[in-house]
């Protein structure tokens, strides 16, 4: 027997699985294709700057990274709460009012919508707010467009804010998205603070990975077959245990489970190194101009010197989609640059560019919060993307809510003295 418990995949679900097998005193172990733990965040290192594969930031108010995460040692480094909205020819600024209560005068008179919008924005979070998870994902579920139409925003505040905002959260441009999920994140942007980590959004699973007790987690190793107890790899080598998890993405779980694979949404992310930031603040900037490619843009240094070498700036522009040939959509988002920040931009040097075809699954409908554990199998039991809705609050809880569960079915398969716990 190589383990009590083999995790697939050390993602975020997949590491707090593997973590709460441990603490519940039994030996788990991570199998994971890749060279590297953390699945979906990841932070490459080049030239002295850190670029996180595709945007992403954490939000604090996330139950379970708040119970599972040291949020001190990330080091976190809040984002204003709002944004910069380029319309037309300007840059306006959009602030949560509620975390930002001096602003509200200019909140008022901003151009993003009207006062009637702002007021109804009270109703929405009042909405929002409402009730438990467990509430809020049994609501009864309608398109977002239709959910804010409904509350009677009007559709200019829907082009310059809730669409450029929240379509970047699902990298759907339309919003096509359940307004569960939207309320869901809506909350999250409401309650806390929405952060990078001082060294990367990778010092996340790092954090997670290092309480791992030595030899837990073998990489570059593929799972080709699942069974209840244990698992095939690529090489032929079999694995065995007394239960399996699995806790990959969705399109590889549909693959490993005989299943249709989900849809997915994409985004492409490049990365530019900049003498010094177009602007000040640790702002995320939105197109609500109506043309152009970008969807949002924001200058990781500004929140963390960490992110670019002293005297450069790093700046990281996100598109929708990643179907796009890179050279031509760089050539357009340059274009865009150059009519907000001007001359500067000539000068800008492109470090990377990210296309991340798969980077979330379609949200569009039938999004429901986790009932329980999810077993497809005796002992085969299924965490992250395939069992719970996308984002690092639902990775982490679905993973300790499955490491839980499973931990139980095999202490009651084997009644007798409970092993000491490792970690
Ligand atoms: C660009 C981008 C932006 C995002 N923005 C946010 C955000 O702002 N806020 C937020 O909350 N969430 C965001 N997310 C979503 C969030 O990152 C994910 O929901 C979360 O990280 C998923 O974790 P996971 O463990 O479920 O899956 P993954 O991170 O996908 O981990 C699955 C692991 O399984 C491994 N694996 C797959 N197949 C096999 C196999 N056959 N054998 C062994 N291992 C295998 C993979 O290599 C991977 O390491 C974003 C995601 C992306 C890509």
């Amino acid at each position: 027997m190589d383990a009590d418990v083999i995790v697939v995949g050390a993602g975020l679900a997949g590491l707090a699985c593997a973590l709460r097998v441990q603490r519940e005193g039994l030996r788990p172990l991570i199998v994971e294709a890749e060279t590297r733990a953390g699945g979906r965040i990841a932070t490459d290192v080049r030239d002295g700057f850190l670029l996180d594969r595709g945007f992403q930031v954490l939000q604090t108010w996330y139950p379970a990274a708040a119970r599972l995460l040291d949020y001190a040692a990330l080091d976190l480094r809040p984002f204003y709460p709002g944004a910069l909205v380029r319309i037309g020819e300007d840059f306006h600024r959009v602030s949560d009012i509620w975390r930002r209560p001096a602003q509200l005068p200019e909140m008022l008179v901003s151009p993003v919508g009207s006062l009637a919008d702002k007021l109804k924005l009270w109703r929405l979070r009042r909405r929002a707010l409402l009730g438990d998870l467990t509430d809020l994902y049994n609501r009864p579920e309608q398109p977002t467009p239709a959910l804010l139409a409904g509350l009677g925003f009007s559709e200019r505040i829907q082009a310059r804010f809730f669409r450029p905002f929240f379509a970047g959260v699902f990298f759907e441009p339309e919003l096509n998205v359940s307004s569960r999920a939207f309320e869901f994140v809506f909350r999250a942007f409401a309650l806390g603070d929405t952060a990078l980590p001082a060294r990367g959004m990778e010092q996340i699973p790092l954090q997670l990975a290092s309480r791992l007790a030595p030899a837990r987690l073998r990489l570059g190793q593929r799972v080709e077959r699942l069974e209840d107890d244990g698992v095939h790899l690529a090489d032929g080598t079999r694995l065995r245990a007394r239960a399996t998890v699995l806790a990959t993405d969705g399109t590889a779980a549909a693959a490993l489970l005989g299943r249709e694979a989900p849809d997915t949404r994409g985004t492409t992310c490049f990365y530019f190194a900049a003498p010094e930031a177009p602007f000040e603040g640790p702002y995320l900037v939105l197109n609500a101009t109506g043309g152009g490619p970008i969807n949002s843009l924001l200058c990781p240094s500004n929140l963390s010197a960490h992110y670019a070498p002293a005297g450069q700036a790093l700046v990281c522009v996100n598109v929708f989609g990643a179907r796009h040939n890179p050279d031509a959509l760089e050539t357009a988002v340059r274009r865009q640059l150059r009519e907000w920040y001007g001359a500067q931009v000539e000068v800008w040097e492109r470090l990377a560019v990210y296309r991340l075809p798969a980077a979330l699954p379609l949200q569009a409908s039938g999004v429901t919060a986790p009932r329980g554990a999810l077993r497809a199998g005796e002992q085969l039991w299924i965490c992250g993307e395939a069992a719970a809705p996308p984002s690092i609050h639902w990775a982490l809880a679905s993973g300790d809510d499955t490491g839980t569960a499973v931990s139980r079915a095999l202490r009651a398969d084997s009644p007798g003295p409970r092993p000491h716990t490792a970690a």
